[in-house]
């Protein structure tokens, strides 16, 4: 059986006009389904009976069910583990800030790309999550919190470029007025450097409607050699293509870029990393102003031996990098009482 939540209201129209029904239709089921939130088709009382048992003959509606869930005690993160319906496993975290709450989701189950510092790829990519499992991590986190949430970041397990057609779909779904209508701005698209996909992004939308997600990318080295110890995606693109092609996000969409640096120490927070840092992401942003460096303390993963810096530590490379012109950031630790690294309570539950 399908899943109706992967579908788009455009898609939804579709099927249902090939079923014969009023276009208006789509909007109605796409307003159930992705607002109301209901669980069954017996629920969409303003729908006909016949229109209802033919979609539940064709279609089910999808549903992440929490297996286990981590509540810190210092701010409220949640981290949940959810089981799929094929007993897969991902994570996703509910992360409240002042005035608004952010759901850090996963594009995909596992991930093959190979960061050294990261849990959620040591059993690679197991496959691609459709667009309504994306929309359900979330949804999930809103029926267990009972607080909305306005911002997602797609962060956490998998390279979300890499399953392209499920992340659009995923995208034009969310940000439907008719259904959770989070706005494309409230949208940050992690990704570990997958130069054609960032192009492909950038160019979405052709000249008129650009995507205006923003982008992080996750840079974590300031040179090519450096990087190239981290993250095994550097064997295949150089920092100049990928500073490039950011570049060309920048332009054609004037979103704010975001570089992820997750800082190891010793292997890329010294003075000099810096340094070679603010250089390399000079001219990155408007003029006046340059790209955002999220700076992230790395979360000890037992796997990979690498060790987090000093408070102290970060704090001088943010100044360094400040004195170079570059802003920088020091990720606020939210959850550091659970289980903070990606992937990690999954890892656990394989154990
Ligand atoms: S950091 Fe992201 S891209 Fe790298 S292995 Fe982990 S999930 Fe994959």
């Amino acid at each position: 059986m399908k899943d109706i939540l992967d579908l788009t209201k455009k898609e939804l129209a579709d099927t249902l006009g090939s079923y014969g029904e009023k276009p208006y239709r789509a909007k109605q089921i796409f307003t159930w389904l992705h607002q109301r939130r209901v669980t069954s088709f017996d629920q969409m009382t303003d729908i006909s009976k016949t229109l209802r048992s033919k979609l539940a003959e064709e279609y089910v509606i999808g549903a992440c069910r929490a297996d286990k869930v981590q509540i810190s005690k210092l701010d409220g993160t949640r981290k949940y583990l959810y089981r799929l319906e094929d007993g897969s496993f991902i994570e996703g975290v509910f992360m409240r800030y002042r005035d608004w709450n952010t759901a850090c989701i996963s594009s995909q189950v596992g991930c093959a790309m190979g960061c050294r510092f990261c849990a959620s790829t040591i059993n690679g990519c197991e496959r691609d999550l459709s667009a309504g499992e994306m929309a359900e991590q979330i949804y999930a986190m809103e029926d267990d919190t009972g607080e909305a949430v306005s911002n997602v970041v797609i962060m956490g397990s998998g390279e979300p470029l890499l399953n392209y057609a499920n992340l659009m779909r995923f995208i034009d779904i969310i940000s439907d007025g008719d259904g959770k209508g989070i706005s494309k701005r409230n949208i940050t698209v992690s990704t570990c450097g997958i130069v054609p996909a960032i192009y492909k992004l950038a160019d979405e939308g052709g000249d008129e409607e650009h995507m205006q997600i923003n982008l992080a990318l996750s840079l974590h080295a300031p040179t090519d050699e450096k990087r190239r110890k981290l993250m095994p995606i550097a064997e295949k693109y150089t920092l100049s293509e990928l500073t490039e092609a950011m570049k060309h996000y920048y332009d054609r969409t004037h979103r704010r870029l975001t570089f992820e640096y997750a800082l190891v120490s010793g292997e890329n927070d010294t003075a000099q990393d810096a340094e070679e840092l603010a250089k390399l992401l000079r001219n990155m942003g408007p003029a006046g102003s340059s790209a955002l460096v999220n700076l992230i303390p790395v979360n000890p993963v037992k796997e990979s031996g690498m060790g987090r810096p000093t408070r102290e530590a970060c704090e001088a490379f943010k100044n360094k990098l400040e004195n170079f012109g570059i802003n920088g950031s020091i990720r606020r630790e939210l959850g550091s009482d659970i289980d903070g690294a990606c992937g990690q309570l999954r890892m656990k539950s394989h154990a």
